[in-house]
């Protein structure tokens, strides 16, 4: 029989990846983890925790007017943003310090340098001029995703969004392409640190595939928080005039700004894998496509997470990575459900949902009651701020509550615990018995007739 010298090596260390290693090395699995960069990945480095730390940053503004409706009289604030990236890095350091811990204590190696199958069972590894091949029974590939622009003149001169989070200065304008997750994201940053932001986008409104009501009425906030928006737009050039940009987008209105940053989607990060000439099959997008036991066509490698252009969500390649180690090595045959997968996007102010909407009932033939409430947040009555909370339920024809949606401060808080009684099978008269908290915005779910 042929031998390795790892039963699994794992290429990337990010949140999938180092979940998989040190479970997999916790049931005695001889793991190898091969990282080109620092532990942590795009969650811990370079997506959720910097982008969350900044949001956190930018909300003081909305904070301060909050303030003043509430008769504090507020005066000489300013916000310092290359300080606080600096306290940021120190943060991301001290993260990164314990993902690298994480693998090294639970008894795996880390080979820090750029990992490249080579064949079925051996991983190139590639660092400073010195290369070495390992080899391992199982290969999982939890290589994560990496910014996509489309193709237009100019579109080099679009920042994505691992250097927007490490501006050394703010610029005085910005222009964000796209309005998906992270494009609404960075409006929120960029506008709460008082930068002119301007949104542009192909869609009508921000936020494509979520729930229409809840899309168009986040759209007509991000615009009343003084973010301009272009919806049904295109850039079709970039051109760079000093230190000016000059955008074009398709209905001939020429935009400038100091910066231009593309948030138009994410791509499996295969490209330098070169897994084609191994054999492996991907799809149209780069991804390793894998069946429900996250194996590729080549029956000894294995993909999690943004890789394989799923759900493209850090607790989701955590939780594939973990139910791969507990099925290969702790014999406990087990699978991830995607089902009522919550998720939210931290737009100022957030959406979170879990289940499905009534677009997607319609659209999938399914027969649903929604229930709908809008409010206006007692906060709100005194700061004296226009902007109502949204909420939703779907249940359908069985009484079950197959979607919850809503569009206000704290969602994606109030949402979390919502999704556990959705995934326990919960019905509206749960709901409607359960005793709300009040004063809250939550308590509105247990309450809509
Ligand atoms: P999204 O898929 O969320 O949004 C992509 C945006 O780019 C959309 O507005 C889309 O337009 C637009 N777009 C795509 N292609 C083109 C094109 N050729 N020309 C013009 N516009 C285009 O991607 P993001 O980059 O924002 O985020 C990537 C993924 O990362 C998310 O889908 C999510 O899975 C994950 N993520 C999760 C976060 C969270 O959990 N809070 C935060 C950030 C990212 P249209 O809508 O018209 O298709």
């Amino acid at each position: 029989m042929e031998s390795f010298n790892y039963d699994l090596i794992v290429i990337g260390a990010g949140s999938g990846g180092t979940r998989t290693a040190r479970i997999a090395a916790g049931y005695g699995a001889k793991t190898a983890v091969v990282e080109a960069d620092r532990p942590g990945g795009t969650c811990v480095l370079r997506g959720c925790v910097p982008k969350k730390l900044l949001i956190y940053g930018s909300e003081f503004s909305r904070n301060v007017e909050d303030a003043i409706g509430y008769s504090w009289e507020v005066g000489g604030i300013k916000p310092n943003w290359s300080d606080l990236i600096v306290k940021k890095n120190k943060e991301l350091d001290r993260l990164h310090e314990i993902y690298k811990n994480l693998i090294i204590n639970s008894g795996c190696d880390l080979y820090r340098g750029f990992g490249k199958l080579i064949s079925h069972n051996k991983v190139l590894v590639s660092s400073n001029n010195e290369e070495k091949i390992i080899s391992a029974k199982k290969i999982m590939i939890a290589v994560g995703g990496k910014s996509n622009f489309p193709n237009f003149v100019g579109n080099e001169f679009m920042i994505n969004s691992d250097e927007a989070l490490d501006l050394k200065k703010l610029p005085k304008s910005v222009i964000i392409y796209g309005s998906g997750y992270i494009a609404v994201e960075f409006a929120g940053i960029f506008s709460g640190f008082g930068v002119d932001t301007s949104l542009v986008f192909r869609s009508d409104y921000v936020l494509r595939g979520f729930d229409l009501d809840i899309r168009k009425k986040l759209t007509g906030q991000i615009e009343n928080s003084g973010v301009r928006i272009f919806p049904n737009n295109n850039i079709e050039r970039i051109d760079k005039n000093e230190n000016k940009y000059k955008i074009k987008v398709s209905d001939k209105i020429i935009l400038e700004s100091d910066l231009v940053m593309g948030a138009t989607g994410r791509k499996p990060n295969t490209e330098d894998l070169e897994l084609e000439a191994i054999g492996l099959e991907l799809g149209k997008n780069g991804e390793v496509l894998v069946n429900n036991y996250n194996q590729s066509d080549i029956p000894s490698i294995y993909a999690i997470g943004d890789v394989t252009n799923r759900i493209n969500l850090t607790p989701v390649a955590i939780a594939e990575g973990h139910a791969f180690s507990d099925r290969e090595f702790g014999g406990i045959k087990r699978f991830v459900s995607y089902e009522n997968v919550p998720c939210a996007v931290f737009s100022q102010p957030p959406v979170s949902i879990v289940g499905i909407s009534k677009n997607e009932a319609v659209k999938r033939g399914i027969k649903v009651k929604e229930y709908v409430s809008e409010f206006n947040p007692l906060k709100n009555t005194i700061s004296g701020k226009i902007e109502k909370t949204l909420i939703k339920l779907i249940v359908d024809k069985n009484n079950k509550v197959i979607g919850a949606h809503m569009l206000g401060e704290h969602a994606p808080e109030i949402i979390q615990g919502i999704a556990i009684a959705i995934k326990a099978g919960a019905n509206k008269n749960h709901f409607d018995e359960t005793i709300g908290i009040h004063p809250t915005a939550a308590e509105e779910f247990v309450t809509m007739k």
